[in-house]
């Protein structure tokens, strides 16, 4: 598939092919990117966006994973902007997954600054507050998806896990679409793009003609787009797509993601991402409609992935395995499919497919 972007972070995608770690860079007049170290993780680090005012006041978006080093690397990405940790008014972390929200009790707690996120993302943070309810949730939506025995004792979520959910921060302000950042002399607007997590948000400054993505739309990667055992029923899928329509209006654009490089071409990208995931449902499709009564791990299991199932484990295991449900559910939602039982949410669910059966 060919992606028709313009690579606007060639310092940082060099930085890639190089094996280094990028640059602070200034973006434009008020924003600055600065890469936080994401420890062994293939991504290699997050880029954190310091957005400034004349007044020297600045918002801090997406902190990235906690460690010392990050720290430092955010340290110094200030200073080089010429500010301190005292100029931080608010965080915004664009959603719960750890390398954004992780360092960001820690960030609150040195400056006092506000923590803005969607009210969606506690949601997952609750589920995660009871390590015995989380566990037995987790082992219901394991056997739900066909897992059993010792694969699914392998997969479920451990206490350790769990814990560390519980201590993330908490949001102190709830951010919603259309939301004005408070940042005096600045335009900066949030806009809701559930998909990736439920309450993810990505960030527009109007006044740079930038917009901050997230893990919503990277230049390369395809996020994860799945459903976890969370206890929330979502159209994960569906509401993915609707959040890549909304990338269209910013098509202008310079592009800042979390991960890999800047670009532009954000309409194309989002169109290219959404036929990736149309793809994938039709490849679906065709399995459940070659096999009827799949479970969604086998179905899991007969996908293509980049490096094979077998290479999977662990983390990227259930990310393979909540991918294929958020496409199932997307399935049975448009009458594609349908589950049986779909209301024993205690055993494991087969795939019919309801064109086949009603011929
Ligand atoms: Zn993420
Ligand atoms: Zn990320």
């Amino acid at each position: 598939m060919s992606v028709a972007i313009e690579i606007t972070g060639a310092i940082q995608k060099q930085a890639w092919i190089d094996k280094v770690s990028p640059p602070v860079e200034q973006v434009s007049a008020f924003v600055w990117s600065v890469a936080i170290d994401f420890r062994e993780n293939p991504v290699r680090h997050t880029f954190c966006y310091i957005l400034s005012n004349e007044s020297g006041e600045c918002l801090i978006v997406d902190p990235g994973w906690e460690s010392d080093d990050g720290w430092d690397d955010l340290t110094a990405g200030l200073a080089l902007a010429g500010l301190s940790m005292k100029s931080i008014v608010g965080i915004v972390s664009t959603h719960y997954h750890p390398d954004h929200l992780g360092m960001v009790g820690r960030l609150a707690q040195e400056t006092g600054a506000w923590i803005g996120m969607h009210e969606r993302e506690v949601h997952f943070l609750d589920s995660r507050l009871n390590s015995g309810e989380a566990m037995a949730r987790d082992r219901d939506w394991l056997i739900r998806c066909g897992v059993a025995g010792e694969e699914a004792e392998s997969l479920i979520l451990t206490p350790a896990e769990i814990e560390y959910y519980r201590g993330l921060a908490r949001p102190t302000v709830f951010l919603q679409h259309g939301d004005a950042l408070p940042l005096p002399g600045r335009n900066i607007r949030v806009i809701a793009t559930p998909g990736h997590t439920a309450g993810h948000l990505c960030i527009v400054d109007l006044d740079s003609e930038v917009i901050f993505t997230g893990d919503h739309v990277l230049p390369r990667i395809t996020p994860n787009i799945g459903i976890n055992s969370t206890g929330e029923e979502r159209n994960a899928l569906e509401e993915y797509y609707q959040s890549l329509d909304l990338m269209i209006e910013w098509d202008a654009f310079e592009v800042c993601p979390a991960h890999e490089y800047r670009f532009r071409g954000l309409a194309e990208r989002s169109r290219d991402l959404k036929l990736h995931h149309q793809e994938r449902s039709q490849e679906i499709l065709d399995i459940a409609s070659a096999t009827p009564g799949l479970t969604a791990w086998q179905v899991a299991e007969r996908l293509t992935w980049s490096r094979g199932w077998t290479a999977l484990n662990g983390v990227n295991l259930r990310a393979a395995l909540s991918e294929t449900l958020s496409h199932l559910e997307y399935l049975v939602r448009t009458g594609r499919v349908s589950w049986d039982p779909d209301d024993d949410l205690r055993s494991p669910a087969r795939v019919r497919n309801v064109l086949k059966l009603r011929r």
